[in-house]
Order: C-alpha cells, then structure tokens, then sequence
C-alpha cells in the first residue's frame, strides 16, 4: 500500500497524523505541488493551513507564508515544531539574535516553513533575505487584508503583487475565510494571481444555528439563552466595548456561570492567561472585544453570542464561524437593538476617514442590518451574500424555525416619517428616536413640554403601537434606507427614498415581534 501512496497523502497521515483530506484540500495541495498557483476560499476552520503546509514539505525549499496575525506565530511555529516540522518566523516582535538564527536556518536549506509579515517583505533586508534561499512556495493568508473594500484592509498587503514580479517562477496560495466574489475578484488582481486556478468551498456550516432576536436586556437575554440551552458549555459572548466585556463578565459569574473577560485594555499576561483557560477546560465562557478568535482553533464551542451588532456581515460570519469546529449543533445568537444602529451609524461619521471610507463601511453596516430585519431565512440571505445563491430554506435558523409573522407595517412607518418631517419642516428641528416616538405615543415627557410637541398634528397618533413596536419601525426604516441618522446626538433625518414610503409607492413589511419574555419593566442588568 504505502508505495501507492502519493506524497502528499503520505505527509498527512505521518506528519500530520490524519487518515483523510477534507473538501478540496486534496485537489488544491496537489495544485500547489504541482508548481500552480491557487485562490482558495474556505470557511474558517475548514483546513486553509495544510493547504500549504503539505505542499511546502512536500516540494524542494522552504515556503514563506505571508501572514498579518504577528501575534500567532509563535504559537503556529511552536504547533509545527512539535510535529518535527521545521518552522520559523520573523517579525519585529523578536530580538537581533534570534532573527539572526533564523535567517541562517532558511538560508542553509534547514526550513520547511517560515513565517513573515507582510510589513517585512517591504523592507530590502528581506527580499535581499528570500534571494538567499530556495523559496518552495508563498503562502498569502488573510488575503482578503488586499482589498481596500473589504472590512480588514491592510496596505502592506499591496505590496505583495511584487512576490510574483520578483520570483515569477514560484507558485503562490493566496487563502481566505471572507469574500464576496467581487472581493475575491479584486484579491486576484491585485495579487496578479492572473492564473491562478481558484477554489471555493461552500461557506454553508450547516450545524450552527444562526438566531438573531430583538434587544432589550440584553445579558439578562444572554443568560436565559445559557441556563436554558448551553449549561456547562464553551462559547464566546461578543461585546463591542471593554467596559460592557468586563460588567458582562462578572455579571455572568455572579450569576453562577464560569466567564473570563478578554479585550486589548488588560494586561498582556491576563489576556494570554485567559485565553489558555479558555483553551484548555472546559465550560468556560469567553466575553471579549473582537480583538479574541483570530486563528484560536477550539473545536468544541457550543455558541457564539453577539451583544452588539457587529460591523458588516463578514465580521458576523467569521466570529460566529468559531462555534461548532466539530461539527456538533451550535448556535449562534444576535441581539440587536435600534441603539446599536444609532452608535454604529455615529461611529462611522465620526471616524477620521474619508467620504468613500465612510460609504464603504455605511455599505457594509446596510447589509448587517438587511440580514436583521430579513424575513426569509437567515442561511439563505448570508450565502446568497458570500455568492452562492438560490440556497433554499435551511430549517436551522430562527426564520425557518419559527417562521416571523410579517404585518404591514406602512402605516406606522408614514406616521413616523412624518413626524421626522414636520418637527424639520415645521419647527427646524431635528430630535432623536425616542422623542420621535414620544411624540407618536402623546407622551407628556418634559421635553414634549418644553418643545411643545404636543402641539403637533402627529401628537398621538400612534397609540396603537408599544414603544418597542415603534422601535421596530425605526429599525426597519433605517435598515432599508427610508430613514437616516445623523450627528453626534444621533437624530433622525429623511433620506432621498423617505418620499417613497409618505407617497404610498412602496410597501413596508415588518417582522412581528414575539412578545417579550417576563422581563420586568424597569429592572436593569447590572
Ligand atoms: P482554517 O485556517 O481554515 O480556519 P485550520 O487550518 O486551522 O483551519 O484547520 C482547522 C482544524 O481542522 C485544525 O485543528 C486542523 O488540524 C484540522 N484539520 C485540517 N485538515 C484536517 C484533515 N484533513 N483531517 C482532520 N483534521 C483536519
Ligand atoms: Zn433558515
């Protein structure tokens, strides 16, 4: 049997120790060794690495993965050691001497794997470096960091199409987890990966239930969603901010279940302790900034939660792509309020960059919230985003599970906007949307008072919805564009679309909200 086997198979089974390759990691290892260049495109946690790693043992010199996670290194060379690979890597993180080692390790032929970033290769040292070995392979991960629309733009990366300029004969592997086909397009031609053969691998992960619920208490919301269905399990809850990572993780250890905060702001020794915790028993609860998951390869995580909305749909995908590695039932859980379009939308505005900057990530944030508000199944919508339409119900996300009723909502949304529209027209004024809603409601606040609101034509005259129904409405307006934003205060304004909701041309469906469990009015989460 083992003269039959090709060396590829033969490198898995005795360095790596698995039996089989996974999806199309056979095809695509045997490309690369074959001297061809490759585009791959695989969901987190389907195998990326050994794409690579098989075919830089298997041909003659050393393949140089190029890789912006600075951060991992240590630990992927660390991992290869231990399998008698021989691995090395060079970064601004070590000292003179043990770079030094390194270089004279590739440049006598001892490497299998070295390990760069990508800021290193701009530098002349480096190239000079590379021009003193015999290069295998470049190995390009994270290579969506190429695209400047993309959610993780890196410049650096641009420099990488001089890879094939400088050394046109070595085959080149540019993977990643997230892209669109435009990306993926735009990723092959800033690479000049002009024929390279590309492989895509379906972005389904059919065993994570993806669930995203309105947000009202949200840890109180969190630790119901635990107790209930994910007691004694592994997961990762997401915040956006360190101070929520913090209060959510002490709040869940009061409340009986094992969590450990992660976020930039602590202390490295702390963050590296937690996040062996975390890797190592079992049970534990990470609650972290987005700054955790990059590369963290635990198989058996029962859930990802979001706290806050993330920015776009690829950072929702890769993070919630952390739960379920092993193929066992997962679920991952959103809650999303109108408070979190209101900071994004903030954020965005305020943010240092320019306008096309600022129309890429308002882009981005637009699809993140269609996928909110979509009545249709969840699965459908995100891999009709990543390119693979016409998927069909799932039957394993919450729209297909419990399928939303939708109502009519273009009444309700009329009211609204009007109401937008006369405090601009009427008084010069522009209000956020509590006070919008206050307004509908025929609240007295003080502040309907004081501004005399209650002097309006739409003084009242939406009665027939909860507060949270009229938050709905919002959600939904600002979701498709009928209804903007603005500003520091985060104040509502008409957009170009809004007339066509007042004129009655489009129609504006709702999701109906399932009635709110038990929570007590006023009581807050610590
Ligand atoms: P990605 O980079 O695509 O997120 P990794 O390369 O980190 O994924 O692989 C994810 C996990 O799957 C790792 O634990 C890896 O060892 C394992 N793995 C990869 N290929 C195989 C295989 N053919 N058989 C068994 N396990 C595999
Ligand atoms: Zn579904």
């Amino acid at each position: 049997m083992t003269s039959a086997l090709s060396p590829a198979m033969d490198v898995l089974n005795r360095v790596f120790g698995y039996p089989d390759f996974r999806g199309s990691q056979r095809d695509i290892i045997e490309h690369v060794i074959g001297g061809g260049d490759a585009l791959v495109l695989m969901p987190t946690g389907g195998g990326k690495s050994l794409c690579y790693q098989i075919p830089a043992l298997v041909r003659a010199g050393t393949g140089v993965v190029i890789s912006p996670l600075i951060a991992l290194m240590q630990d992927q060379v660390d991992a290869l050691r231990t399998l008698g690979v021989n691995a090395g890597f060079i970064n601004s993180t070590q000292d003179m001497s043990q770079r030094r080692a390194v270089e004279e390790d590739f440049v006598n032929g001892e490497l299998d794997l070295l390990y760069v970033a990508p800021e290193g290769l701009g530098v002349h040292n480096t190239q000079r470096l590379l021009d003193r070995g015999k290069i295998s392979l470049f190995a390009i991960d994270e290579a969506h960091c190429v695209s400047q629309w993309g959610h993780d733009f890196r410049p650096d990366y641009l420099g990488l199409s001089m890879l094939h300029e400088r050394w046109p004969d070595v085959p080149r592997i540019a993977l990643t987890a997230t892209a669109t086909s435009a990306t993926r397009a735009e990723i092959a031609t800033r690479l000049r990966l002009d024929d390279a053969r590309h492989f895509t691998q379906s972005f389904d992960r059919p065993n994570i239930q993806y669930r995203i619920v309105p947000k009202n208490e949200p840890r109180r919301q969190l630790l119901s969603l635990l107790r209930a269905e994910h007691a004694g399990d592994s997961g990762i809850v997401y915040c956006l901010s360190r101070a929520s990572v913090d209060k959510t993780a002490e709040f869940l250890s009061d409340n009986g279940i094992p969590a450990l905060p992660y976020h930039a702001g602590l202390d490295a020794r702390v963050r590296a302790a937690n996040q062996s915790r975390f890797l190592r028993e079992e049970g534990l609860v990470m609650v972290a900034t987005i700054a955790f998951g990059m590369g963290i390869d635990k198989p058996d995580v029962r859930f990802v939660a979001h706290l806050d909305l993330p920015k776009s749909v690829e950072g929702y995908y890769q993070e919630t792509g952390r739960a379920g590695r092993d193929g066992q039932p997962s679920t991952a859980w959103l809650a999303y309020g109108l408070q979190d379009v209101v900071q994004q939308r903030k954020m965005i505005e305020s943010s240092d960059g320019d306008m096309a900057f600022r129309r890429n990530a308002a882009q981005h944030l637009d699809a993140m919230l269609a996928l909110c508000e979509t009545v249709s199944c969840r699965r459908a919508e995100l891999l009709a985003y990543f390119g693979q339409p016409g998927g069909g119900a799932c039957g394993n996300c919450d729209t297909c599970l419990a399928p939303p009723e939708s109502w009519d909502g273009t009444v309700p949304a009329q009211k609204l906007l009007s109401t937008v529209l006369r405090l601009q027209r009427e008084r010069g004024q522009k209000f956020g949307a509590g006070q919008s809603i206050d307004i509908l409601l025929g609240k007295q606040t003080d502040k309907v008072t004081q501004f005399r609101h209650d002097e309006l034509k739409v003084f009242g005259i939406g009665k027939d919805l909860r507060d949270q129904e009229w938050r709905g409405v919002v959600r939904k307006l600002l979701a498709s564009g009928y209804l903007a934003v603005e500003g520091e205060y985060g104040t509502l304004a008409l957009t170009d679309r809004s007339t066509e909701v007042l004129r009655g041309d489009t129609k504006v469906m709702m999701r109906r909200e399932a009635p709110q469990q038990k929570t007590k009015p006023g009581r807050t989460t610590k």
